[in-house]
């Protein structure tokens, strides 16, 4: 147990993580059972993910807009593997203004729907192409066991649409975006992710098929950390979204969706926090810097504030820097409650170090101590700030390795999985029902079919294609899959 009572991730992992969100005052619970009420530290966070994310949509020719929450019942029952997939999960507005409605309204849980009806209307040439369109929203999913961040009935997202004219065109698009998903987990979460294609068992309701990021937490699972899926002419067909080439011969759209939702803010807290509380890459730290005053006097406090004043006027601009200057708190009270927060640098300031015109900044993440001259401190928050980022990408890509095996055969892959939670690449034929009969006896399902290199996009870290036996039945499997547990 920590200052604050955070049990420890060896002795609970899951009370471990619940203990941050809360203690952190990232989220709290809502009197509506399973939903979630995000702070504001959680809501910061989600702003900044957001801003990074929509500059990079934006980048690659996105453009945002936003639909409406309700969507009539028809609409889902329009595509068959669609309406399977959601309408277990969805909440249906049947009254509305004290009357019963004509026809009854689900609440999005996604909004393929309702965008394509749009579309339908929207697109009449190959000159309306390609569409491409994003919206920020949030969505409603019935779930029935629930935990904050991960798995919510109301969580917030952002969901691409586009339409493309050719089947070709909506692949390139299904991989671009994924590709996004992984430059921001990477660079800005600083989160190794495999990349690959979900298995039909795991693919989108209604998707042709379904690509995802996959994220290795620190207990050994895997989370699933953004999708995007080439829907193929399913949808189209479905909404008639259609087009005249330049024969002027009707041609139905190739499309896509893709999204990331506040499931991210979870995936960083199981990645890089600690014992002491949150640990946060600083490109995404609502704040990079926190500066402590230290004094035992008023005349101390006064030259140490006045000193402060004068160091940090050239920081503001530069930095998302605190002066925590609140009197009914001692220094070692205001550490902790930073390093719970998971600010990524404190900047210290006591009396001696008026006296030698300088300062002490300390890391959260290694608590690595550095005596910085007056004339250092920028470029030294600046050093800092890099080397953090980089080392909890580097640290959570050791993690992951440490915890990563290749095994060929049933027997040692159910051993090594009962005592523990392993990344484990393995041997799997392509048939469902042998991932089925897996995930039922070890829990594990498979996260992801790496890319072919042929494919034109790798997956880093998997290894070469090798021949070998299912798992489960034995026969021949091309190459191996990444199986784990997962949220
Ligand atoms: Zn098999």
């Amino acid at each position: 147990m920590s200052e604050y009572g955070i049990t420890s991730r060896a002795k609970d992992f899951s009370q471990w993580y619940l203990d941050i969100v809360l203690q952190a005052e990232l989220a709290d619970y809502s009197p509506v059972r399973g939903c979630m009420v995000i702070r504001p530290n959680g809501y910061a966070l989600w702003e900044r993910m957001q801003r990074a994310l929509d500059e990079m949509i934006k980048a690659t020719g996105h453009r945002n807009a936003y639909f409406p929450l309700f969507i009539p019942e028809s609409f889902l029952k329009k595509e068959a593997e669609h309406v399977e997939g959601f309408a277990p999960e969805c909440a249906v507005v049947t009254i509305g203004g004290g009357a019963r409605l004509e026809e009854p309204l689900m609440v999005r849980p996604t909004s393929e729907t309702i965008i394509y009806h749009m579309y339908a209307k929207w697109i009449k040439s190959y000159r309306d192409l390609p569409l491409l369109i994003n919206q920020w929203a949030n969505v409603v999913r019935w779930e029935m066991r629930t935990r904050l961040f991960l798995r919510t009935t109301e969580f917030l997202w952002q969901e691409g649409h586009t339409a493309h004219a050719t089947p070709e065109e909506a692949e390139e698009e299904t991989r671009r975006m994924l590709g996004v998903y992984r430059d921001f987990a990477e660079q800005w979460m600083a989160m190794p992710v495999y990349l690959g294609r979900k298995t039909d068992r795991e693919k989108f309701a209604g998707a042709l098929r379904t690509y995802s990021i996959e994220a290795f937490m620190q207990d050994g699972r895997a989370l699933q950390a953004g999708t995007s899926h080439n829907l193929g002419d399913n949808f189209a067909r479905a909404f008639e979204v259609k087009f005249q080439d330049e024969q002027q011969q009707w041609r139905y759209c190739w499309q896509t969706s893709w999204g990331v939702s506040t499931r991210l803010i979870g995936a960083l807290i199981m990645a890089h926090s600690d014992d002491q509380g949150l640990v946060l890459p600083p490109r995404l730290a609502p704040l990079e810097l926190v500066v402590v005053p230290i004094w035992r006097s008023d005349e101390e406090r006064g030259r140490v504030l006045a000193y402060i004043d004068e160091i940090a006027g050239p920081l503001r601009g530069r930095y998302r820097l605190h002066v925590d200057d609140r009197e009914q708190f001692k220094p070692g009270w205001k550490y902790s409650e930073w390093e719970l927060k998971g600010v990524p640098l404190r900047l210290e300031v006591g009396p001696r170090d008026v006296e030698k015109q300088g300062a002490v900044l300390v890391r959260r993440d290694t608590r690595a101590k550095a005596m910085l001259a007056r004339g250092e401190i920028a470029a030294g928050i600046d050093a800092a700030l890099a080397a953090m980022q980089r080392e909890l990408f580097e640290r959570a890509l050791e993690r992951r390795q440490g915890r990563t095996r290749q095994v060929g055969d049933y027997a040692e892959f159910r051993r090594l999985l009962e005592g523990d939670n392993y990344f484990v690449w393995a041997p799997w034929c392509g048939a469902s029902a042998c991932e089925e009969r897996v995930a039922e006896e070890t829990k594990a399902t498979i996260r992801t079919v790496p890319f072919e290199e042929s494919q034109g996009f790798s997956t880093p870290g998997a290894p070469p294609p090798e021949k070998g036996s299912c798992l489960a039945c034995g026969e021949p499997s091309p190459r191996a899959v990444l199986w784990a547990k997962a949220y």
